[in-house]
């Protein structure tokens, strides 16, 4: 008989929510709560796994003695808590609950948007107070209302369904939202302003990326309706909180409901603390016993599958795969990832099914490839640090995308060639790189124009008229910006027709430059694409 697997349970995690692993007589479970890191670092020596919630921490020196370590497990989705680098290098899998939570998070959320359309805080306050303030206290009906929702994944879905129970109209701002998604949620896809200048409550449910953060600033806070309210209970830092203190100063915004913020706990002496208008909870969204639960069980089924059939799917880290092979692989692989990244912001809208051709003289290469690919097409939409080459193709079968994939004779021109296809309801592109050698990548072709790039730096694409003095223009206003040009590479069809630029840049331009750019009669569009690792 095999030897069981011993799990070490290093949190009060609720004992139901550990059945997957308590009722199976391959696992052998232990409870010691409040290890401090060393204890944990002697008692790890003897564990195939650890669960942990948020209390304890799992630190290198934690690792460092265990060799029989195989996956750790976070009931919840923040890992901040564990050092997955030091994990990482170990080889050991972190694994999380992104899902558990969801219904609790939206509950919240629908929760601080009553509270705020009928002033229950404040009211409440007011009654503890010995007052009888019904004149003052007057509120407003969701029904009839527009809700504008900014992001419509797990959570935003859940209130999207709650919002229509409510018979509010729902318009929701999610780029990556295709319209199948969106017909499915009964919702009508709009641009981020307008779903911000039409919505009597707007709220958020992005998770944090590059493109997330600040999302929410003082333009768009300005676009909201005078007297609109705002619920953010996805991650603080989408909103500007400087903007939307002053926003409810200023009466702008008639009200607010936070239940996170960029630095928590909140400093006790924040000014969002000193406003009326405002509804604080201290990062609630998970705190239920059921959402306790389903993260339990979620991970307690996630560290089970791991253990049993190797299945990494719910990995936040990639312990490496495949060694040396996967090492020779490397630059092709990298520049697969930079070709998705280039996909995803030339799409423009939603993507459904996404192609992918490698032509070269490589075996069993179409499944990392494939991997690849996805991560630098999902690396916006679910954060940089949310995929990874073990989760990255479970993540898109999630999202529904469809993945087709070939395999063709090396071309002439090429050792290696990748090209990437991306195609939505009204949207297709295509993207190609090339090995010149085995150590030098290229992008060689943008839609229908040919270039030869070197994929590194921030790509700064444009389409332009075929007209003399583009060049110069371009190259006055990013050398008056101190923007250095790396490279710059110009295509066309024809004479005097459009014609592409693809520019590499030292840095990443501001949005006050691209609009500059965008701005020049002879410029069509201006994509930025972010290739730095
Ligand atoms: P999800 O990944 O399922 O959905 C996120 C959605 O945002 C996706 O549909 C994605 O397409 C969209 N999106 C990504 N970038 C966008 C952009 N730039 N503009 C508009 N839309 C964009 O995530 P989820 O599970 O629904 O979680 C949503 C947020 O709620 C996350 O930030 C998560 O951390 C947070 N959350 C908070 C709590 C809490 O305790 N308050 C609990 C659960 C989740």
């Amino acid at each position: 008989m095999n030897r069981r697997y011993r799990v070490l349970i290093a949190d009060k995690i609720t004992p139901e929510g550990l059945a997957p692993l308590e009722d199976d007589d391959r696992f052998e479970l232990e409870r010691r709560i409040g290890l401090d890191q060393e204890a944990l670092a002697d008692a790890l020596v003897d564990f195939d796994a650890v669960l942990v919630r948020s209390a304890t921490k799992i630190s290198a020196q934690a690792l460092a003695k265990t060799k029989r370590l195989k996956v750790i497990g976070r009931a919840g989705v923040g890992v901040d808590t564990i050092d997955v680098a030091a994990a990482t290098r170990k080889g050991i899998p972190v694994l999380n609950a992104p899902t558990g939570n969801t219904t609790s998070a939206a509950e919240l959320t629908f929760a601080l948007l009553m509270a705020l359309a009928r002033r229950i805080p404040a009211a409440d306050r007011s009654m503890k107070a010995g007052e009888w303030n019904r004149s003052q206290l007057a509120g407003t009906e969701l029904s009839g209302k527009t809700l504008g929702l900014i992001g419509a994944g797990r959570v935003g879905g859940e209130v999207a369904g709650r919002a229509r129970a409510f018979d509010m109209r729902v318009l929701v701002y999610d780029p990556y939202l295709t319209d199948e998604q969106a017909e499915r949620l009964g919702i009508t896809r709009v641009e981020l302003d307008e779903a911000l200048s039409q919505a009597d409550f707007v709220s958020i449910h992005v998770p944090l990326t590059d493109s997330t953060r600040g999302l929410i600033g003082p333009r768009e806070l300005s676009l909201m309706k005078p007297g609109a309210m705002l619920v953010n209970a996805a991650r603080g830092e989408v909103v500007d909180e400087a903007a939307l203190v002053e926003a409810l100063t200023q009466n702008h915004l008639g009200g607010a409901a936070l239940d996170v913020y960029a630095t928590e706990p909140l400093p006790a002496d924040h000014p969002l603390r000193q406003l009326d208008n405002i509804i604080l909870t201290p990062h609630l969204g998970a705190s239920t016993g059921e959402a306790q639960r389903s993260v339990a069980l979620e991970i307690a089924e996630g560290v089970r599958d791991a253990l049993l059939e190797g299945d990494l799917s719910r990995a936040v880290n990639a312990p490496s795969i495949g060694g040396a092979e996967m090492q020779r692989l490397r630059p092709l692989l990298d520049l697969t990832t930079k070709l998705g990244r280039v996909a995803r912001t030339l799409a423009g809208g939603p993507i459904q099914r996404v192609k992918l051709r490698y032509a070269g003289d490589r075996e069993n290469v179409l499944r990392p490839l494939s991997a690849a690919a996805m991560i630098g097409l999902l690396a916006d939409v679910v954060g940089r640090q949310a995929v990874n080459f073990v989760n990255a193709l479970h993540l898109a079968n999630e999202r529904g995308l469809k993945l087709e994939r070939t395999r063709t004779d090396r071309m002439e021109a090429y050792g290696e060639y990748l090209e990437i296809t991306v195609s939505g309801a009204d949207t297709e592109f295509t993207v190609a790189g090339a090995m010149l050698g085995e150590e030098h990548p290229r992008i060689v072709r943008l839609g229908d124009y040919y270039v030869d790039v070197v994929p590194s730096g921030c790509l700064l694409i444009l389409r332009n008229q075929d007209v003399p003095g583009v060049v110069g223009k371009v190259g006055t206003l990013l050398g008056e910006a101190g923007v250095n040009i790396a490279e710059y590479h110009q295509a066309r069809h024809e004479h005097g027709g459009e014609a592409l630029a693809a520019i590499r840049v030292d840095q990443p331009l501001d949005e006050s430059l691209i609009d500059q750019l965008a701005a020049a009669s002879e410029i069509v569009e201006v994509f930025q694409v972010d290739l730095r690792e």
